[in-house]
């Protein structure tokens, strides 16, 4: 009997394969004491092990760096030579093995849980998960000592793909597959930033993670279905069911490439209205994909990826090199930079971290800034050097208070003043807007309009902030609804009050770049949408569908209903 499991799907597509079950080597070791003759031995296969899987990993990075695209994978894959090189690892497990006399493969698990439980301890979400690195490292290690390294599936005779299924995988581990007619990607833990995600999607390979106990529930060779667009993975489908998934897939295809020939229309509404479809990046190598789809500018540039997984923080030329590439990248589009958001999931290393009890409600974006103002202020003036460059608008994130953008004007007033003082150009009229993300600024958002001359509304932490839910916890997930009324009022209240004052507003959350919600907003009178590059073609040929003086009265009917089922109903009307 077919049955069918749910999980986070992060990584678009359809695949239909085999299960290959990867073998958890971690649950696979056994634990004995060695005798003293045998000690320098056992030493010895530790140190072969660990010379192995550093060959493998400094391999798997000239394999990926030499390709294109990667270059996040060539950064996991430094996280993990750099924990080999960690006296608290492998050098660790040597003194268990010397002064223990544990066997290595016992020595090097003791050790991991020991370095697991540490990071289980640190509140930062992006540290924590840090402890699947350790995890992933030592069973690397393990399956070298076990004498079962890199197997692979062989190539199947029946045209359809291998379906990794795993507990975890490990970026390197993912890369390792990529020759092998691997169709699609499914793990028991992870979650959509989860190391395998990210890899999976660079691959464009459908991936599902975070289905708890998959592996417990699959057999090796056993027939499944992968829909990394819903989540859905089906275990025994029969043939009607894999006719379906095939068609479905066929379809997927089909608009994919009919999606590439709206590279150039114009999105313009059917009665008319021109749309700007603008894109987030997080770095200039984002830029190849922005010109891919023709995006008409940079809605949201995060620039705290300069900082985030590294000790110092870049300087001010450093900076200034980032912003300029992307600037010089869209000559006459606008290019909206975004300052620092670091805080919350986002946290620095080294020196800048620090503990916090609540870190979504602590000191993030400008809140952080205002308290660094040295580093703001360095932040600010390399801004405003690359200026020169293109039409850039600087953005700030989190507002709540209005004391807080007086603060930051009169940092961008003093970086001002400094580089005159200095002789170095910069556009006089950059505009500095801001982000609404707290429901108090889209509440008391007179004050914001006063000051800015542009708004951007940050649909995923307002929707965090209104309902209550952390946005990175796994468990509250299912309670996070950007058609919660009280979320569609304070997108509402701050689209028709910008446009009272006649102050450009967008939205750069993730609702920008969903096609669910297109039409609705739309209706909502959005006229600036930002999202990841990869969805611009497909919003677009929503807008191309859109007529706006039809829309606008039956969404404005949804905006008066309190009931969250009917307001799903009627946005999922819109389309009918
Ligand atoms: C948002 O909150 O919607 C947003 C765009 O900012 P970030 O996702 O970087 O917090
Ligand atoms: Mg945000």
């Amino acid at each position: 009997m077919p049955f069918t499991l749910h999980g986070l799907p992060v990584s678009q597509g359809i695949a239909i394969g085999h299960v290959h079950l990867v073998s958890h080597a971690l649950l696979e070791v056994n634990h004995y004491h060695i005798s003293p003759k045998h000690i320098a031995d056992e030493v010895a296969r530790l140190e072969d092990a660990l010379a192995t899987v550093q060959g493998e990993l400094i391999g798997l990075k000239a394999a990926t760096t030499a390709g294109q695209g990667h270059s996040e994978v060539g950064a996991f894959v430094d996280l993990q030579l750099m924990m080999l090189a960690d006296p608290m690892l492998v050098e660790a497990a040597r003194g268990l093995v010397e002064n223990r006399r544990y066997n290595a493969e016992w020595a090097l698990v003791a050790q991991m849980e020991l370095l697991v439980e540490q990071f289980r301890q640190i509140e930062d979400p992006y540290l924590r998960e840090r402890q699947a690195d350790v995890v992933q490292v030592v069973e690397r290690l393990v399956k070298v000592l076990l004498g079962q390294p890199g197997h692979l599936p062989p190539r199947r005779r029946d045209g359809l793909g291998t379906i990794v299924v795993a507990h975890d995988l490990s970026p390197a581990d993912t890369i390792g597959f990529r020759d092998h007619n691997i169709a699609g990607f499914v793990t028991d833990v992870g979650g959509p930033t989860s190391h395998t995600a990210i890899v999976a999607r660079s691959l464009s390979i459908p991936a599902v993670v975070g289905l708890h106990h998959i592996r417990d529930l699959v057999q090796d060779d056993e027939l499944l279905i992968v829909d990394g667009t819903r989540g859905v993975v089906i275990v025994g489908p029969d043939e009607d069911i894999v006719e379906e998934y095939r068609l479905r897939r066929a379809e997927l295809e089909l608009e994919r490439s009919k999606l590439k020939r709206l590279r150039d229309t114009p999105p313009t509404t059917l009665d008319g209205e021109e749309i700007a479809l603008l894109a987030n990046i997080e770095g200039p190598k984002d830029m190849a994909q922005v010109k891919a789809v023709n995006a008409d500018g940079i809605g949201l540039y995060r620039t705290e990826f300069l900082f985030i997984g590294r000790d110092t923080l870049p300087d001010e030329d450093e900076q200034y090199e980032a912003y300029r590439s992307v600037l010089k990248a869209l000559p006459g589009k606008p290019v909206t930079i975004r300052t620092f958001d670091v805080g919350a999931d986002k946290a620095l290393n080294g020196a800048h971290a620090r503990f916090e009890p609540n870190p979504a409600l602590g000191l993030r974006a400008v809140r952080y800034s205002l308290a660094e103002p040295k580093m703001f202020l360095t932040q600010l003036r390399a801004l405003l050097r690359a200026s020169v460059h293109g039409k850039l608008r600087i953005m700030v994130p989190m507002l709540a208070h209005a004391h807080e953008i007086d603060q930051t004007l009169a940092l961008v007033d003093k970086a001002k003043a400094e580089l005159r003082a200095e002789k170095v150009k910069f556009d006089e009229g950059v505009q500095i807007g801001g982000m609404i993300e707290v429901p108090a600024a889209a509440l008391a958002l007179g004050m914001f309009v006063r000051r800015l001359s542009f708004l951007s509304i940050g649909t995923n932490d307002l929707i965090q902030y209104t309902l209550a839910i952390d946005r990175s916890d796994e468990a509250v997930v299912h309670l996070y609804d950007p058609l919660h009324p009280a979320v569609l009022k304070l997108i509402g209240g701050t689209l028709s009050t910008g446009a009272r004052f006649g102050l450009p507003v967008s939205v750069c959350g993730e609702m920008a770049g969903d096609p669910a919600y297109t039409l609705l907003l739309l209706g909502m009178g959005l006229r600036n949408f930002s999202m990841h590059p990869g969805h611009i073609l497909e919003i677009k040929q929503q807008v191309l569908r859109a007529d706006l003086g039809e829309l606008a009265p039956r969404v404005q009917r949804i905006l008066k209903m309190d009931e969250q089922a009917r307001v799903r109903e009627a946005v999922e009307r819109l389309a009918g």
